[in-house]
């Protein structure tokens, strides 16, 4: 039974008030160039939260010109690793210490949980950080043998200014993702946060200069995507980028790094997972992770397990099931305790939700429960299942990023890898089955850069996420993200006594 009188209960005051709404450039807040803000807004009311300062382009040339005094004059990249690890470490501590108020702001900001932001994602933030530190010191270059009289050796380098450009389903997570290898790795930093959710980020890097963060090493500049974002894609000066979001805006972030000074960039974009629940499977248990892959975070993830294959000899038991288990959801004000879901980030993402919703019903799927906005007030949606969904239906093919799940009958292992890699994208996949013969099976022939067996959103420091196909270039997280932060010289000597 949805909480429909928790969404339209009055909003619960957030436990937080919001103290930094500038932007920051050069260790210091300051307004925009322009003197322009924008309304960011709380998806429980679509009320303003706060006015945030707007940057755009010249906004982005001052927050670079500091990150590239700071990387070209020091002292960033000339403190010792040592010194650059002890002050991720203190900026871990500060946050943990934090806690409640980031993971605050954060629900504020986004609509998601407050226990999910106060007990997984800040918790998860400064592992993240503490994981990277750890790094700052482990960094290698290699000596390598060569035909003649030379020694040769490697040096692993910082590449320069990184442009960050992040999204709203993850504020402080995809920060972590991104500034912490680039930090570990000796880098400076010009990050721009999503539209939606301007706040967390100005917090914790309020925190990191208090960590000690020289200034100048990270300029955060919240605003628009084709203003500020273009502008630090564009940038001559930013030597590296690194993006999470859209597809579509990953193809115009390659493009214009092209056109400009072809720095090389990191994607991370958008999927549309395959969850397959196998004919030997216990269908409460493939119903609950189902359920999960799904409807976790407003199913606004990218890597959602947005299309699940179910085998013909459980389907109607698991369509039954998913139903019921969707119907249980509690949905309502994410301040509230015991509330899995809240509001979905903005109306723009409500109404495409929504819009989809529609197209399902009209394809001809059969929308078992929700389909429909929950309350007047707020971007709440009804937790929605659709079943006897087809893969040519638009609900099958393109991410809703949405609490929508769609579900599909198949017959035999060989047609469901055939269906499951039919789609340009390849970001993760889930599986769930006993039988180590059909996991191994499938682990190897699913095209997607994370396969889950028998759990989902397995997210740790240490293993590496990225895409296939359209779904992303390069990894970030583990040893791998430290990859795209360095760039390697190679130094030749000749030896005159080999
Ligand atoms: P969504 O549709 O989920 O908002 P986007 O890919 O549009 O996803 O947004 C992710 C991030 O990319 C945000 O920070 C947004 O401001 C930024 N962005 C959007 N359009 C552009 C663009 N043309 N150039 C650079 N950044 C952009």
């Amino acid at each position: 039974r949805y909480s429909t009188a928790a969404a339209l209960e009055e909003p619960i005051k957030p436990p937080v008030n919001v103290e930094y709404t500038k932007l920051l450039i050069n260790g210091q807040f300051v307004d925009a160039a322009s003197g322009k803000t924008f309304p960011t807004l709380d998806p429980r009311t679509g009320e303003v939260i706060a006015h945030v300062a707007e940057g755009d382009a010249e906004d982005v040339n001052r927050a670079v010109a500091a990150a590239r005094k700071a990387f070209d004059e020091g002292p960033w990249p000339k403190l010792t690793a040592y010194d650059r690890q002890r002050i991720l470490l203190r900026f871990a501590d500060l946050v943990e210490k934090h806690n409640d108020e980031i993971a605050a702001l954060e629900t504020w900001d986004n609509g998601k949980p407050y226990e999910q932001a106060a007990k997984i994602e800040v918790p998860m933030f400064v592992r993240l950080m503490r994981y990277y530190a750890g790094w700052a010191d482990k960094i290698h270059g290699m000596t390598v043998p060569a035909d003649g009289p030379y020694h040769v050796q490697t040096l692993h380098e910082p590449i320069g200014v990184a442009g960050q450009i992040i999204p709203w389903n993850f504020p402080l997570l995809m920060y972590a993702w991104k500034v912490g290898p680039a930090l570990a790795c000796g880098n400076t930093v010009v990050l721009k946060t999503a539209e939606q959710t301007p706040l967390s980020a100005l917090y914790v890097t309020k925190l990191l200069h208090e960590a000690g963060l020289p200034s100048g090493v990270l300029n955060v500049v919240s605003g628009f995507g084709p203003t500020a974002g273009a502008a630090l894609c564009s940038h001559m000066d930013v030597d590296k980028l690194a993006f999470t979001g859209s597809t579509e805006t990953g193809k115009i972030i390659l493009e214009l790094s092209a056109r400009s000074n072809l720095k090389p960039v990191t994607l991370e974009l958008g999927g549309k997972s395959p969850f397959i629940v196998c004919e030997d499977a216990d269908v409460d248990n493939a119903v609950e992770l189902a359920h999960f892959a799904l409807f976790f975070n407003q199913g606004q993830c990218c890597c959602a397990g947005s299309r699940t294959y179910v085998h013909e000899r459980v389907y109607d038991e698991f369509v039954e099931k998913a139903t019921a288990r969707a119907l249980k959801r509690s949905v309502g004000d994410p301040f509230r305790q015991e509330i899995e879901q809240g509001p979905q980030v903005d109306s723009e993402q409500f109404e495409k939700i929504l819009r989809y919703i529609r197209a399902g019903v009209d394809s001809g799927a059969t929308l078992e429960t929700g389909g429909d906005r929950l309350g007047e007030k707020g971007y709440y949606i009804k937790p929605t299942v659709f079943s006897n969904v087809q893969d040519d239906m638009p609900i099958a093919k393109e991410e809703i990023f949405g609490p929508v799940q769609t579900i599909l009958k198949y017959k035999d292992l060989d047609e469901v890898i055939r269906r499951a890699n039919s789609t340009r994208y390849g970001l993760a996949a889930g599986v769930f089955t006993q039988n180590l013969d059909t996991a191994n099976t499938l682990m190897r022939a699913l095209r997607a850069g994370t396969v889950w067996i028998n759990c989902f959103d397995t997210f740790d420091a240490a293993i590496p996420f990225g895409g296939y196909k359209m779904s992303g270039q390069g990894r970030e997280k583990g040893e791998y993200s430290l990859k795209n932060y360095l760039q390697v010289k190679a130094v030749v000597t000749p030896l005159k006594n080999p």
